[in-house]
């Protein structure tokens, strides 16, 4: 293989991507009547400030992961000397270690170029569409509507979205059940190997 081929860069989001959370479905209904009756659409995330609520964040975030079907498609992704893998999540820094153990327990943490966390504890969709664009990912796997949303027209990077049941009615051209079929995508559309 050539030394100068490009390298493909892909960003994927954590929570609701590469881990699946089962609070999702509990979740979806309410967003969807928020939405759908009443319009809301928040672009203004919480933020946990004092201890008791950062306990309760973390525990939130540490009981309610599991691995998202496709998560086995990474370590052959990541074999490939022309692609790059990163781990881009709007987790506040002091749920890295969280994070970290997670990414060990199933075995993924090595397979990423870098792991970008939001250590100045940023609004989730400024800290993203900083990052992708700092990188220059190619694709970024994003499952939360509002953020796909927002990064429409403020990036170059193709912003694939990953829907639930709430919200998967939009009309957004690039969307996909869950991560297996995004890769599976990303994949098809990397150069033959030799
Ligand atoms: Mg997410």
């Amino acid at each position: 293989m050539s030394k100068s081929r490009p390298v493909v860069k892909i960003g994927i989001d954590f929570d609701g991507v590469l881990a699946y959370n089962p609070f999702r479905i509990i979740r979806a209904p309410i967003t969807y009547v928020k939405r759908r009756f009443f319009g809301i659409r928040k672009l203004r995330f919480y933020v946990p400030n004092t201890p008791f609520e950062r306990f309760v964040w973390a525990l939130l975030h540490e009981s309610s992961v599991l691995p998202a079907r496709g998560i086995r498609l990474l370590p052959e992704l990541a074999a490939r000397p022309d692609v790059k893998l990163y781990l881009v999540t709007a987790r506040f820094g002091y749920l890295q270690p969280s994070l970290y153990r997670w990414l060990d327990r199933h075995g993924v943490r090595d397979l990423f170029a870098d792991i970008l966390i939001n250590r100045r504890d940023e609004q989730p969709h400024e800290h993203k569409l900083q990052t992708i664009n700092r990188l220059g990912l190619n694709y970024y796997i994003e499952d939360n509507w509002d953020i796909v949303e927002y990064l429409q027209g403020r990036t170059d990077t193709r912003v694939m979205w990953i829907y639930n049941i709430a919200d998967r009615h939009y009309g957004y051209p690039d969307k996909y059940p869950f991560l297996e079929a995004a890769l599976g995508e990303v994949r098809h559309n990397l150069p033959e190997r030799k």
